[in-house]
């Protein structure tokens, strides 16, 4: 993704489970039939409005595809996006409502759970010793092994499930429950910003019928639908920041009063970071702030966007590769659009 730079064109849209696996089910529905339905659905809606972007899809029809492969077809292709549609299951018929997954360390139990009956699709692989080395389906440690894999993009895939579990809450008027990390085997291996959606739960009978509807489908998809696009707005946005442009306003030095700076921010987590010297190695004056639910860290204090833009491409070489130039006023997070009032000569 990082070579392709500033463009969001190629997205994998992955329905869950299929053929001999049929992951969850309620009463009246299996997972994998709703999976495939939203993720067509979710496709459509890309293709038919998004011209600029390339849809493919793991499956198209009910057959079975490993984990591994899945993630296999998102890095062969060079997916800029990799979404994982599935629906949850709980032993309580009351447990409602949409979650959103990035892989990372589970804090709670329930997010454990979650990755333990996802994962449970490589049971039905030939080779899956092979596969996946020494992970072990019933082992808390390799869970946490699993986490310590961190796809690259984590703030990228954070701000991903953000927006869907968003679009869900406000589009759809569906129960967001949050967004979330535990150790997905289908997300271990991806090389882009990648999130595992959990639609709804097929154990909740409000639910099911909601999950079983074209209308629920329909409606779900069209949630991941806005959240992609406004994801892929914001990343163009972020990224296509032309140093010669503002740089041109910013000749001059600009005045310490003003207190306007550049810094690059290349990393979020739910968690504040404890040990932030031995996490970042090699990454100098990093700082933090707080946005939303999020910890953003950032590098740098600059005066000037190209110094700015320099340190982020040497940041991006030390494997933070979603790092991006972000701009403060008095410490504030700004737009670059509000800073321009700031400018010296404006
Ligand atoms: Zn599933």
């Amino acid at each position: 993704m990082a070579q392709k730079g500033s463009k969001i064109s190629t997205i994998v849209i992955d329905a869950g489970h299929g053929g001999k696996d049929p992951g969850a089910s309620g009463k009246h529905s299996r997972e994998k039939d709703i999976t495939l339905k939203v993720a067509l659905k979710l496709g459509r809606y890309i293709s038919q409005n998004l011209k600029d972007v390339k849809v493919i899809y793991t499956r198209k029809t009910d057959v079975f595809i490993p984990l591994y492969k899945r993630a296999e077809i998102a890095n062969d292709n060079h997916a800029d996006v990799f979404i994982s549609i599935h629906c949850n299951s709980n032993p309580s018929t009351k447990a409602y409502g949409a979650e959103s997954y990035v892989i990372g360390l589970f804090k709670t139990k329930d997010n454990l759970m979650v990755a333990e009956k996802e994962n449970e699709a490589i049971r039905y692989e030939d080779n899956a010793k092979e596969r996946y080395g020494s992970f072990d389906l019933n082992s808390p440690q390799s869970y946490i092994n699993l986490s310590l894999f961190q796809n690259l993009h984590l703030s990228q895939s954070l701000q991903l499930a953000h927006d869907i579990e968003g679009e869900f809450k406000s589009n759809a008027d569906r129960k967001a429950r949050g967004v979330y990390q535990a150790g997905f085997l289908v997300l271990w291996q991806t090389t882009m910003p990648s999130v595992l959606v959990e639609l709804g739960f097929l154990t909740n009978p409000k639910e099911e019928k909601y999950l079983l509807s074209n209308k629920g489908q329909s409606e779900l998809a069209y949630s991941i639908y806005l959240a992609f696009k406004k994801f892929k707005t914001t990343f163009e946005r972020e990224n296509n920041v032309k140093p010669p442009a503002i740089a041109s306003r910013t000749n001059d030095v600009v005045q310490p009063k003003q207190r306007l700076e550049y810094r690059v921010q290349f990393y979020a987590s739910i968690d504040k970071v404890k040990d932030v010297n031995k996490k970042f190695k090699g990454v100098s004056s990093v700082s933090y702030y707080q946005s939303g639910k999020y910890y953003k860290y950032t590098a740098g204090h600059f005066n000037k966007i190209n110094e700015a833009v320099n340190y982020r491409n040497l940041i991006r070489k030390k494997g933070f590769k979603d790092a991006f130039v972000v701009v403060f006023l008095d410490r504030k997070r700004i737009s670059f659009k509000e800073a321009q009032k700031y400018l010296p000569g404006k």
